[in-house]
């Protein structure tokens, strides 16, 4: 069993998670079995109720853990799928903690920082790495912050434990252009390398991050000064196309051989065809291109979205064609009208959301979308517009609504389940995780699919009431797909139109460039049709 360690140093944002993942990826290539974590050191329990202005996107695992987005990248990389054992923040170890001083199960002791909650950290590592060849954990924020300490020091006293030559830590650091000096400098590097090493850390692998290409006398100089091999400071510059790539650059920097070397291990030679074959498609794809709106309130952010934009990237991949993603705010459909925003799309996806703000704008997209027969993706909160649109101007309910936006509506087709109602604590409680799907003969779901059960990632707590089911079947909106045991919906699709589906669920966190989702592959090729058809 190997432990790869990953820190960052000078500025956050440096794409740690990125190339935690890229390394996952490529030591796949080689066949070994690999697992990523993250550690991350707030004192959330879990990114659960964190803002998408603070935090990005909520990434939920099949058994329902709503995680940091980097797991995102991390299942997007890798094969294996990963579970709520494979993010820790500091909030989870002092619950934990806390809880056992209340037990009485520290007999007496005063309850400190070393050795009780490096302990701990240290317990889950040893737990989280079984039935793996290397685990790679990767640690949140920047050397230096206050909170990250304890988790540093259970690391360095980790492998210790675990023998050093079965551990590597990678550094990753930014070089900072400075125009007027035109160059690059490596004085931060040095000093967070100084930082590491003052908590009895010494890295083994420094991964620069740099806007221009290193020179080799700074290769030396950062070499003498952290202390690190010169093969072992490693260039990462930005990706050209796309995150894609990362594998691509980080085996040609020989990083992967590097680790191997460096941890001991008799893997195989690696085999990058597969990851050509995709930054291939993505770089120069040969099927043409379409173009998708992505409706939704947070459009300026980066990290709201971010499965939905990668998700869409793949289906381009599974397609062989361009996927544009043109992002449209909500709130300015309220104002202008879709068409305004929406006339030159091949494809309209809504995806998930909370609270009122901009709902009514997501509806107007969903009705020209269904008018104009343009392909329409509702996922989540996206399916719920969908029925509340069909409900309004097809079956003629006026007002229908989720009485998640209002609770006097006289058509309440998307109501708040059951279980829910009594429900105070935001903290996962929402209807998480994974649940089985049944999918129904003639329809569009199961012709993307190809088989008649599947399994998919839940995050709401509102649903789709089965005391309309007849009536807008009746008028056209089929069911596509039911949880058996509850009999809720989770598929809705409009009969008359290309291709108008609504998903209770999130396939944007299945996908990954080497599976495209089958759902996002049917949208972009319907869109690719329009497209197509256009000129
Ligand atoms: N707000 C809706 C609900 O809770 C949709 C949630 C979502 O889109 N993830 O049901």
């Amino acid at each position: 069993m190997k432990y790869i360690f990953i820190t960052g140093g000078v500025v956050s944002s440096l794409g740690k998670g990125l190339t935690s993942g890229a390394l996952g990826a490529l030591l796949e290539t080689r066949n070994l079995k690999v697992r990523i974590q993250k550690f991350d050191p707030y004192l959330n329990v879990d990114p659960g109720t964190m803002s998408p202005f603070q935090h990005g996107e909520v990434y939920v695992l099949d058994d329902g853990a709503e995680t940091d987005l980097d797991l995102g990248h991390y299942e997007r990389f890798t094969h294996g799928k990963l579970s709520r054992f494979n993010n820790l923040t500091s909030g989870q170890i002092y619950e934990h903690v806390l809880q056992k001083e209340r037990r009485g199960d520290y007999l007496g002791k005063t309850v400190q920082v070393i050795p009780h909650v490096t302990n701990e950290i240290k317990a889950r590592m040893y737990a989280a790495g079984e039935g793996v060849d290397v685990l790679i954990t990767e640690i949140g924020g920047t050397v230096g912050d206050i909170e990250g300490l304890p988790f540093l020091e259970a690391l360095r006293q980790f492998s210790l434990e675990v023998g050093k030559n079965n551990v590597i830590f990678i550094h990753v650091t930014l070089l900072p252009y400075l125009r007027a000096a035109g160059e690059l400098k490596t004085k931060p590097s040095q000093q967070s390398v100084a930082k590491l090493r003052e908590i009895g850390i010494q890295p083994d692998i420094l991964v620069c991050r740099t806007e221009q290409p290193m020179t080799d006398d700074m290769r030396q100089k950062l070499s003498m000064f952290c202390n690190v091999e010169q093969k072992a400071v490693i260039e990462e510059m930005d990706v050209r196309h796309s995150i894609y790539e990362l594998p691509l650059m980080l085996a040609q920097e020989g990083m992967d051989k590097l680790v191997v070397e460096k941890l001991g291990i008799d893997a195989s030679e690696s085999d990058m065809s597969a990851w050509n074959s995709i930054v291939r498609r993505l770089i120069s794809p040969k099927g043409g291109e379409c173009k998708i709106a992505v409706v939704g309130k947070y459009i300026d952010l980066q990290d709201a979205y971010k499965s939905i934009y990668e998700s869409l990237a793949h289906a381009g991949v599974g397609n062989d064609c361009k996927v544009r993603v043109l992002r449209v705010d909500s709130e300015s459909i309220e104002k202008d009208g879709a068409a305004s925003h929406l006339e030159d799309v091949d494809g309209i996806l809504i995806p998930g959301g909370f609270g009122d703000r901009g709902i009514e704008g997501k509806i107007l997209a969903a009705k020209y979308a269904r008018e104009n027969r343009i392909p329409y993706f509702g996922i989540c909160l996206g399916m719920q517009i969908a029925v509340i649109e069909y409900a309004r101007d097809v079956l003629g309910l006026d007002g229908a609504n989720s009485t998640e936006f209002n609770d006097n509506t006289l058509y309440p087709v998307i109501t708040i389940m059951d279980e829910q109602k009594d429900i105070v604590d935001k903290g996962a409680t929402m209807r998480l995780g994974s649940y089985e799907c049944k999918l129904i003969d003639g329809t569009k779901a199961i012709a993307a699919y190809g088989e008649p059960v599947i399994h998919e990632r839940h995050r709401h707590r509102y649903e789709f009431n089965n005391a309309y089911r007849k009536r807008l079947e009746e008028a056209g909106l089929r069911i596509a797909g039911v949880n058996p045991k509850r009999d809720l919906v989770e598929i809705v699709e409009v009969v008359d139109h290309p291709w108008m589906v609504g998903v209770q669920f999130h396939p944007e966190f299945q996908s990954k460039p080497s599976k495209p989702h089958p759902l996002f592959c049917a949208f972009v090729g319907k869109a690719l049709e329009r497209a197509k058809s256009k000129k």
